[in-house]
């Protein structure tokens, strides 16, 4: 038995708090430390007069009851408090000429509109449909990683149904795939599905995302991201948990290479028997551990092995307009490209929230704007707080003319204006460089994910685990809320303690 042994957690992200909930369902005593004044970390929302701008989850993964994922959700008792919206068509992309290709969500829908858009493309649309259909029988089961030779053979033989799509699949990049087009807006606009993906983009997880939303398997939850969290933070407290919030850790303190407490805001301290880091990665081994524990590998990692998600800027508007007759996510090309924020951009994506009635009042819309950001240009200009604030009303200036051009009459119509920065994402969340998901997401991690995954402990120090989305390449909710599953279980399994999940 655990004897009530005393959890420390940083962090109240999704990681944190499933670690935390978990905890406490298995007789631990925890708390969690949280530097902001609210849970959530990057899954997190914001009101501003009357309108509610978010910040992150597009769609949330594992929602149907006929799906492993399923068992995570039910257990971390969210669907008692959520709704869910899904799309039928999740983007549009326009080309240069104003064709444009419509996501659907549906795969027969969508075929069929790929087929009317390019029928000389008749085969490469039968391979992306074929995988689509093939991914839809990908069923993840809710543990990461295996703890016992039986479970890995149990993970194995459940991922058996897709193992000839995934040989098939897994090193190809969407990049690549859509070179196969002939189509112009097919060749440029199929990897535009996923807004920040790279070169190295995995088709993979184009095909399995697809597969999961044609299945009714992920869908955007109504409220947006920061009631996920406050729905995981209600119940990690019901469950007897405590949250320290406005608690910055400074420093992990460590005796005879064990984690034995926190340093707290540069002046208490609390001691406990296991640490959890549910933030930032690097910050963690290398500011709170100073880089004693690190080995060539996870060096290799931080210092450009591996690459982190873009940091972004978000601009959110609330109008006085009804978007609700357009796609939820236009993604179009600009007659002159804009400058915002030290990077020019020819394209820009716009999303609007009117499937939600919460976010914005009857009959106005809410549009938010991602797009990638210099992070060293804006931390420059955030040490002068004028300077910052003064680029911050440009970038959405500009946007505002950018779609006032598109949409006649916009400008009139804005009554509240938002823009967050890389700067911004740091301050409030502590990720490296405002990063957005963790790791970028390639077809190299995908290996690394489906095979030994990232190291959760750090060599040389023992009672330390990280957790979160910089252990867990993906940068999702589903992915990092199951790794505080599996950490927790991963720490019964060396009591010898069963693992109990109610
Ligand atoms: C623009 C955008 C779009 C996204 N879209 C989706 C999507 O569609 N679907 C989806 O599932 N996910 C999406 N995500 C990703 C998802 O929000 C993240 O992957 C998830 O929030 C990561 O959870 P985490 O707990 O690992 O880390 P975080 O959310 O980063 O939480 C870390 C927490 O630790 C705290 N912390 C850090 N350092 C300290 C310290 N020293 N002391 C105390 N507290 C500390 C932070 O304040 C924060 O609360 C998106 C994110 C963004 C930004």
């Amino acid at each position: 038995m655990n004897h009530n042994k005393k959890i420390l957690i940083i962090g109240a992200g999704p990681a944190g708090l499933s670690a935390g909930i978990y905890a406490q369902m298995n007789g631990f005593d925890s708390t969690i430390f949280e530097m902001h004044s609210i849970p959530g970390g990057l899954c997190t929302s914001w009101k501003r007069r009357g309108y509610v701008f978010d910040g992150a989850v597009r769609y949330l993964a594992g929602i149907h009851p006929e799906v492993k994922g399923y068992q995570l959700w039910q257990e971390l008792d969210i669907f008692k408090n959520t709704t869910f919206h899904y799309y039928d068509e999740f983007t549009c992309i326009e080309g240069k000429d104003g064709q444009k290709l419509h996501l659907y969500t549906n795969t027969d829908k969508l075929e069929a509109h790929l087929l009317e858009l390019s029928p000389q493309d008749k085969r490469p649309i039968h391979d992306l449909v074929e995988g689509i259909r093939d991914f839809s029988r990908l069923d993840l089961p809710v543990n990461l990683t295996a703890s016992s030779a039986q479970e890995f053979a149990k993970m194995g033989r459940e991922m058996l149904p897709v193992l000839m799509p995934t040989l098939r699949w897994l090193n190809v990049t969407l990049p690549e795939f859509a070179q196969r087009f002939k189509d112009p807006v097919l060749r440029e606009g199929l990897p535009l599905f996923f807004q920040f993906s790279g070169a190295d983009f995995p088709m993979m997880l184009y095909l399995s995302t697809l597969g999961m939303m044609n299945d009714e398997e992920a869908g955007y939850p109504i409220g947006g991201s920061l009631p996920i969290a406050e729905s995981l933070e209600a119940h990690y407290l019901e469950l007897g948990g405590k949250i320290l919030y406005r608690t910055r850790v400074t420093d992990i303190l460590v005796r005879d290479d064990r984690a034995v407490g926190l340093e707290l805001n540069g002046e208490t301290k609390v001691t406990g028997d296991l640490v959890i880091s549910a933030s930032d990665g690097r910050a963690a081994i290398f500011d709170l551990l100073d880089g004693h524990y690190t080995n060539d590998r996870i060096i290799q990692r931080y210092s450009g092995g591996m690459t982190a998600s873009k940091s972004i800027l978000q601009i959110s508007l609330g109008v006085d307009m009804d978007f609700s007759e357009q796609p939820p996510m236009v993604n179009f090309p600009l007659e002159e490209p804009v400058w915002l924020g030290n990077i020019y951009h020819d394209r820009l994506v716009i999303k609007h929230y009117c499937f939600d009635p919460t976010m914005a009042p009857q009959g106005k819309s809410v549009l938010t704007l991602w797009c990638e950001a210099d992070y060293g240009y804006w931390k420059w200009l955030s040490a002068n707080k004028d300077r910052y604030n003064q680029h911050k009303d440009e970038v959405a200036d500009v946007v505002i003319n950018a779609l006032d051009r598109r949409y006649p009459g916009l400008r009139d119509s804005v009554e509240v204006v938002d823009v967050a920065t890389p700067v911004t994402y740091e301050r409030y969340t502590g990720n490296w460089r405002g990063a957005f998901a963790g790791w970028a997401l390639t077809t190299r991690k995908m290996s690394l994910m489906m095979g030994i995954g990232m190291d959760k402990t750090l060599p040389g120090l023992s009672n330390f685990y990280m957790i979160g989305q910089w252990v867990e390449p993906g940068g999702n909710v589903e992915l990092s809320c199951a790794s505080g599953r599996d950490v927790i279980k991963d720490i019964c399994d060396n009591l010898a303690q069963e693992f109990s999940t109610g």
